[in-house]
């Protein structure tokens, strides 16, 4: 689905196949008027062999969405988010400095071995460098909100050193203090009409 103010064509990157990862048909919320599901609930249309069952017919919200592994270069190849348990997005943040729309990132850690994934470190720290808003998001239980906190600030000092391990453990820590939050249920409106 695309951001406001952020590019809505940015090419795919080339070479990179969504394959069997259905991880976006699980996580995330879609409010769509052919299509609502709550996050954390898989989508009653993936197949059973993978990937989407209505592909032809899919939902917009669907057909426009992809994934930051998708679009974006400097995410890792290895951080497929079915391989890694890393999803990242496309997150729009606005300046303090200018009020304006710019592109960051929601890096959501989706399990424990997350943190373990190949390319992590190195694809956060290639955003902290770059000034590329990041953010860290923890999923709630099935249905309910997460938690998230941008985290430029906190990986700086370890990013300018090339701390791998320091970097690391800043989001180790930041995913048990997300899992700590309040996540509340997530209530979807009445059904957009199509
Ligand atoms: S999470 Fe990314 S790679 Fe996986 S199915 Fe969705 S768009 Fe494709
Ligand atoms: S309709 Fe298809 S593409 Fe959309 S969430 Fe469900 S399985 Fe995924």
């Amino acid at each position: 689905m695309p951001v406001p103010g952020l590019p809505e064509d940015l090419p795919l990157v080339e070479g990179r196949e969504c394959g069997p990862c259905d991880v976006c048909c699980v996580a995330l919320v879609i409010n769509d008027p052919q299509l609502q599901k709550l996050p954390g609930h898989r989508c009653r249309h993936i197949a059973r062999s993978g990937g989407c069952g209505i592909y032809k017919t899919r939902p917009h919200t669907c057909r426009e969405f992809f994934c930051g592994w998708r679009v974006l270069k400097w995410v890792r190849p290895e951080l497929r988010p079915d391989r890694s348990g890393v999803l990242v997005q496309l997150h729009g943040e606005v300046s303090r400095e200018t009020g304006e729309m710019r592109m960051g990132v929601m890096i959501t850690l989706l399990n424990g071995a997350s943190l373990r994934a190949e390319g992590l470190a190195e694809t956060v720290a290639a955003a902290v460098a770059a000034d590329i808003p990041v953010y860290l998001s923890v999923p709630g239980p099935p249905g309910h909100t997460s938690g998230r906190a941008r985290i430029n600030e906190a990986l700086r000092e370890a990013v300018l050193t090339r701390n791998k391990p320091a970097v690391l453990e800043i989001l180790r820590k930041s995913r048990a203090e997300g899992r700590k939050g309040r996540f509340v249920p997530v209530a979807l409106p009445p059904r957009p009409q199509a």
